[in-house]
């Protein structure tokens, strides 16, 4: 695939914002199917020459993969909980019970299991995968993202010497709208979100409510270059991203988390 480029105009240079921006996004070809003990980080620095600030994204399937975060469905015996879902779902008991060990806390039981893994994200099915792995075993969202991440950036920096950026990513679902869009599971070497609260608009109020959540919107554009099923394309390369300020607050406190309260805490919580 050749490389996207995307220009944003310079129309309003002011403030906390993108200007002139030519973003350079690089789709990285040619890893091969990656086992638990591969050096992921090795791999994609002998495929891409990497510069200072850009910025890595990484599936988290991939990453999983090789970290060996993945299970065998043959390994696992299903709890009654898991057997009642399987009921209502009519998936394998074995799968709902491979989410429901990766799941902090169960939101939702049915139409699909609605779970916090660790670390704070919300996904489908806990973000267990039986795609883009052999038959009988499935991929686990990575146990700490933020230090998945970390490591990640670190291994390029010993490698290459550049200071870049890193995203693992995972493809969602979302509340309201179909479709599935990449979001950030992990990032490093960047804030998640760039705060616009304080700024003026075109018309000097000020910005009161306004965050951007920065590092999904970059996990998106990466999650379409990699595509779904079978393009081989778990690491894409951010050229030109910039630099932002803002903070890592990116998952709601309880308390201001006003959707999951509406969706009633059953209390379910960690009953596996
Ligand atoms: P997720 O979004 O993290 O769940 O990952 P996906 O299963 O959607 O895969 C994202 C991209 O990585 C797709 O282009 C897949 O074809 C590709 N992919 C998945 N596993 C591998 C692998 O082991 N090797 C290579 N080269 N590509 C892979
Ligand atoms: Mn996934
Ligand atoms: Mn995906």
């Amino acid at each position: 695939m050749a490389p996207v480029i995307v220009q944003k105009d310079n129309l309003f240079p002011s403030g906390n914002k993108a200007i002139g921006m030519t973003i350079t996004i690089l789709p990285v070809e040619g890893l091969p199917l990656i086992h638990a003990g591969d050096n992921l980080p090795a791999l994609i620095a002998g495929l891409c020459t990497l510069e200072d600030g850009d910025i890595v994204t990484i599936a988290s399937s991939v990453y999983s993969k090789s970290k060996g975060y993945t299970r065998r469905l043959s390994d696992i015996m299903p709890s009654e909980r898991a057997q009642r879902i399987a009921a209502m779902t009519h998936e394998d008991p074995r799968f709902l019970q491979s989410i429901l060990d990766a799941s902090e806390d169960v939101i939702l039981e049915y139409p699909f299991i609605l779970s916090e893994v660790a670390g704070g994200h919300i996904g489908v099915r806990a973000g267990v995968d039986q795609s883009n792995i052999e038959d009988g075993l499935v991929i686990l969202l990575p146990p700490d993202p933020m230090n998945a991440a970390d490591e990640v950036r670190n291994a390029l920096k010993r490698i290459t010497g550049k200071n870049t950026g890193v995203i693992i990513t995972d493809t969602c679902g979302r509340a309201f709208r179909r479709g599935q869009t990449g979001n950030a599971i992990g990032w490093s070497g960047m804030p998640a979100i760039r705060d616009f609260r304080g700024d003026k608009d075109l018309f000097g109020h000020v910005l009161k409510i306004t965050e951007e959540a920065v590092v999904d919107e970059i996990a998106g554009i990466a999650n379409f270059v990699m595509g779904e099923s079978n393009n081989g394309v778990p690491a894409v390369l951010l050229r030109g991203c910039g630099r932002w300020t803002g903070h890592d607050d990116l998952y709601f406190h309880a308390e201001e988390d006003f959707i999951r309260k509406a969706l009633g805490q059953k209390g379910t919580g960690r009953e596996k």
